[in-house]
């Protein structure tokens, strides 16, 4: 190229869009970003092997697509890889994968999301599904020092997300409703502490059974849980060494002694949710996948260009 052919493309550079800058970069920088996520990927379809097309977990070798593993769903008979409906599937959609974790991270909703990365609804349907599952898992997995817990419920979707179309419910409603129809409500648990570290568990009821399963071994011995007090509750912190500070904010008791109180876990429940409402309603089977993306999200201090590399370190690294 001549140095005047440079100058052109230098000037021609300065029209781009952010997103076109970021096709750019990822052309400029190759593939290197991506390898490691293919590996997660893979790694996963090891750990919980699921058919991306019926998710059945009856799956079998099938050769080899490339360098990568293929398998066949012993349930459909489809044939499929780990990168199987993600923007990593086909080398022509690699350098999206990037622009369509940037809109997720911007809350775009699929339509939105679609037209940004130039790629049909369906396929953003699918993606955003498949895709939304990897930050799924992360949780921390020791909590200790001041930790708060809460629960809080979502409304119960069996249909497909595109279709549901129901107002948000009310906030603040959570007490009374603990015995609530289990086939309207689905109950979240989220457990925090100080140093910002989330565990987050969708239960099938609230009970001292179901948070030994979840918790068990998760908090430090000594530390302080804070709660509302529910006899659940009560039972899991005698159970396992926990001093126990109940906060019954309806009598009015929203902090003891300055420090104790389940504060930073109700902001945490209204920052989720509100963040949800972008989505205009999330199928349940769906829930654990925007859960796992919102941990992840409120860890990042508003979310930029920058973080979006940190985002992906943090994948690749998980
Ligand atoms: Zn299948």
């Amino acid at each position: 190229m001549t140095p005047a052919q440079f100058k052109k493309l230098l000037s021609e550079l300065e029209h781009l869009t952010d997103t076109q800058v970021r096709r750019v970069e990822t052309f400029l920088k190759g593939d290197d970003a991506v390898q490691p996520i293919i590996t997660e990927l893979e790694q996963r379809m090891v750990d919980t092997p699921e058919c991306p097309h019926c998710h059945s977990s009856l799956i079998n070798r099938h050769g080899k697509a490339g360098s990568m593993q293929r398998y066949r769903c012993k349930n459909c008979l489809k044939t499929f890889t780990a990168t199987t409906d993600t923007p990593l599937a086909r080398l022509r959609h690699k350098e999206k994968w990037l622009d369509y974790l940037h809109c997720m991270i911007n809350g775009k909703v699929l339509r939105e999301s679609a037209k940004e990365c130039d790629i049909n609804l369906k396929t953003s349907f699918r993606w955003r599904h498949r895709f939304l599952q990897l930050p799924a898992t992360l949780k921390a997995s020791l909590l200790e020092g001041i930790v708060e817990a809460d629960e809080t419920l979502f409304a119960r979707s069996e249909k497909g997300s595109k279709t549901l179309d129901r107002k948000p419910r009310k906030r603040g409603m959570k007490a009374k409703k603990r015995g609530r129809s289990k086939d309207d409500w689905v109950p979240v648990l989220t457990v925090r502490d100080r140093g910002k570290h989330t565990y987050e568990a969708i239960l099938p009821g609230v009970s001292t059974q179901q948070l030994n399963d979840e918790l068990k071994g998760k908090i430090e011995k000594d530390s302080v849980l804070c709660s509302d007090g529910f006899k659940a509750y009560i039972k899991f912190a005698q159970g396992n060494d926990l001093i126990h500070k109940r906060l019954n904010v309806a009598a009015g008791v929203k902090v003891i002694d300055k420090v104790f109180h389940i504060q930073n876990v109700n902001a945490y429940h209204s920052r989720l949710k509100e963040w949800l409402q972008r989505f205009h309603g999330v199928a349940t089977k769906y829930l654990d996948n925007y859960l796992g993306w919102f941990r992840f999200l409120d860890t990042q201090e508003n979310p930029n260009k920058n973080n979006l590399f940190k985002a992906q370190q943090h994948l690749a690294g998980t």
